[in-house]
This record gives structure tokens, sequence and C-alpha cells, in this order.
């Protein structure tokens, strides 16, 4: 059978409709990081933003925010997005870790609670799963939440929750079954990061923001209702959501493709001054780019065809981080020293923009479970490979 690899008039329709959008409201100038107090305020404005145009995630159902789109017109929408240099995503993961988890999950009653506030920027998610204790090791998770009438009681610790000091909820992974331990007797609930008993402290990031937060949990009460999927059975939900975290939704092909084609740029601009192998390393960038691309509209038609994806997931999220970060090391090398002025700087290169994607692509390997963790899946669950 052949292959038609020509998009059809209605797909190119939308591409239009949403690059003509994305040029009249992406904001001119470059709002600040995410990551500060300041930054994350504007990227809320934004998404509000999006909303108003039927943006805030094309592929949920209209009921919930969304414009019922297929995967590969998010695909599209993603591509037309980075074209217009539009923000990142404060909403990332609420729309796209739980709004995909609630999708599949979720109760009627829950669905229609949050999937609309989340699409438009009104209620901002952070995801409470890592313990001092647990990271890699996630069934080592501690952290109790008790059944006490039509409520859970919390208590225990997180930490390295991405912005939490600025969202407004957070889903977390508890132990509700006291007696239960490793992956059983887990359950996922979602909770206000104001509710009385919870202490949220910053913490810094490589570049000083403060990104990420601990969250302290001294009997935080939870009405019984914000359990997400079955009582005990968090492991399984949460698996789902690492599921779309490494797979398709979290990392777009659009966002590397326009990393390797800014690097490009600044090869014309500096390529003169490169040492021995950057050439190969700005070309091996841009195809690497081309390929998750391929690669990513292949998974997106098998699920479109009724398929499903297991852990060759963890094969795309090792290869989306290790091609961010080589592409950021290798345009930090051909800005030389002045690579690594700030943004407040007169000289920085391109706004410090690659100095930025520098420092956050040093932890791709790290977040969404590490790369070593990701190996190690590969190993048993895609080549059969012994435990030991
Ligand atoms: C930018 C960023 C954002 C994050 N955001 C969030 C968030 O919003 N919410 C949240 O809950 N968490 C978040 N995390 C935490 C992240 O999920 C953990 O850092 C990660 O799972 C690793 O856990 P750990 O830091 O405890 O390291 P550890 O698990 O202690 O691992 C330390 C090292 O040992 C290696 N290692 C551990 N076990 C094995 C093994 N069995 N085989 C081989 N190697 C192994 C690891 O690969 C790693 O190199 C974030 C992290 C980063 C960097």
């Amino acid at each position: 059978m052949a292959l038609d690899l020509q998009y059809t008039e209605a797909q190119n329709a939308f591409r239009a409709e949403a690059r003509e959008w994305l040029e009249a409201h992406v904001p001119k100038k470059r709002l600040k990081t995410l990551e500060c107090k300041e930054g994350f305020d504007q990227h809320r404005e934004w998404e509000r933003v999006l909303k108003s145009g039927d943006w805030g995630m094309v592929t949920w159902p209209k009921e919930y925010g969304g414009r019922g789109c297929d995967l590969i017109e998010w695909l599209i929408f993603e591509e037309e997005y980075y074209r217009a240099d539009a923000p990142l995503r404060v909403s990332q993961n609420g729309i796209f870790l739980l709004g995909p988890t609630l999708m599949e999950y979720g109760t009627p009653e829950q669905k229609a609670r949050f999937l609309p506030p989340m699409a438009a920027g009104d209620e901002i998610w952070a995801q409470a799963w890592s313990e001092p204790g647990a990271g890699s090791d996630m069934a080592a998770i501690r952290s109790k939440a008790v059944r006490d009438g039509d409520e859970y009681v919390i208590t225990g610790q997180k930490i390295w929750s991405s912005r939490a000091v600025f969202a407004d909820w957070c889903f977390g992974l508890f132990r509700t079954d006291p007696e239960s331990s490793r992956h059983k007797g887990l359950s996922m609930i979602l909770l206000p990061l104001d509710s009385p008993g919870l202490t949220i402290r910053p913490i810094a990031q490589l570049d000083g923001n403060p990104g990420f937060a601990e969250l302290f949990f001294d009997e935080v009460r939870v009405p019984a209702e914000n359990l997400l999927g079955p009582e005990h059975g968090g492991w399984g939900v949460a698996m789902a959501t690492a599921g779309f975290e490494r797979g398709l939704m979290l990392r777009s092909p659009a966002r590397f493709q326009k990393t390797a084609a800014r690097l490009v740029d600044l090869f014309k601009r500096k390529g003169n001054e490169a040492g021995p192998g950057v050439r190969e390393a700005v070309l091996q960038a841009w195809m690497d780019a081309e390929a998750y691309c391929h690669s990513t509209y292949m998974t997106a038609s098998t699920l479109m065809a009724g398929g499903s994806v297991g852990a060759e997931t963890s094969c795309n999220k090792i290869f989306w981080s290790e091609l961010d970060r080589m592409m950021n090391r290798t345009a930090m090398s051909l800005s030389g020293a002045y690579g690594e002025l700030l943004d407040t700087a007169p000289d920085a290169v391109d706004e410090a923009r690659w100095l930025d994607g520098y420092m956050f692509s040093l932890a791709g390997p790290i977040y969404a479970g590490t790369n070593e963790i990701q190996r190690n899946i590969i190993a048993e669950r895609v080549l059969g490979m012994p435990r030991k």
C-alpha cells in the first residue's frame, strides 16, 4: 500500500488558521522565565490569551475547552507554535500530563471540574511525586494519605516539584494503604496548594530562580472525591502519566526543530570562528531533529489507527533529552566566551537564550525519569534482557 505523506486540504487550512492567529497574538517581547514569579504570571496571562482563541489544548473535546483535533493536527499546531516563537507552556504539567490522565481515569465530574480551568490557564498544576528517598525508585514513596470518613489526611514530604511555589494545584502520589509496600497501595490524589497544613519551600535551580519546591504535609485534609483512579491503584495511573511525559506529549518535535533551525542560523553568523567538529554537530542536530519529527508522526499515526505505544517511549525520552543537550552544547561552543553572558549584558549572544537552554538541557536526562532508568526499562521490557 502506498503511503500518502501529503497534508490534506483541511490540515493545510488548519495550519493557516493557527499561523495567522499566532502571528497576531504572540507577544512581541520575550516573556521573563516561567521559573520566577513575574515570568510565571506573564506566562499564565499568555495561557488566557491562548484560551481566548480556543488554542488552550487543541486535542481536547470542545466541552473541556479544546477543539477536538486529532494528533496530526496537534503536531501541526505545535509546529506553528514554535515557528511563531510563542512562550513555553506554563500549564504543561496540567495539559500534557494530568489532562490526558484525567481523560483516561477521571470521573465525568472530575473532568468537568478540572479540565476547563486547566485549558484556560486559570488553574496551573504541579506534579508532587518525588520524595527525598523516592526519586528513581518511586515505589519507595512514604508520604501517607490515610482515609478518615470523606477525607484523606496527608502527612509526609515531596521534593523537586516544578513551579509548585507559584502553581495552584498539585497531583500527588501517596501511600493510602499503610500495610502496603513498593508499588502496591499507592493512590493519585489532587489537592490545592493553599491547603491548610501544607508548607511550600522554594529551592533555587541552577540559574538561581525558585523553579523547584519542597512540600511538607502536616495532616493536610483533602476530600476523598479528589482521588484520581482506583484507591491503592495509583501506580497504574502514574505509569499512564509517565507514558504521556516520555512519549508523545511533553516534548513535541517542533521544539527541537526550532532549536536546530536557530543553531543553523547561529552557525551562519559564527561558524567562521568554530573549532573542529562543530559543523558536523550542527548538521547532526538538524538531521536528528528531523528524524525525531518523523518518528513522532509515525507514533501519532499508530495511535490514530488504534494502536498503542509502551516501553518504547523510553527510547523517545533518551533521544530528545540527549539531542537537546547536544544542540545547546554546540551553540555554547559556537558562542565562545560571550555565550556565558546573562541577558542583562549588552553583548549577550541571542539574549542569552543559549545559556538558558544549555542549563535547562542538563536537566533533560534527569526529569521524566532519568536516562539510566530508561535504559534499564529498554533492556528489560523492549529487549527482554534479564534483570540481573
Ligand atoms: C528539571 C527537573 C524538574 C523536575 N520536576 C519534578 C516535578 O515537577 N515533580 C516531581 O515529583 N519530581 C520532579 N523532578 C524530580 C525527578 O523526577 C527526579 O530528580 C528523578 O526521578 C531522579 O530522582 P533523584 O533526583 O532522587 O535521583 P536518584 O534516584 O537518587 O538517582 C541518582 C542517580 O543514580 C541513578 N540511578 C538510580 N537508580 C538507578 C538504577 N536502578 N539503575 C541505574 N542508575 C540508577 C540515577 O539515574 C541518577 O543518575 C524534577 C527533576 C528535574 C531535574
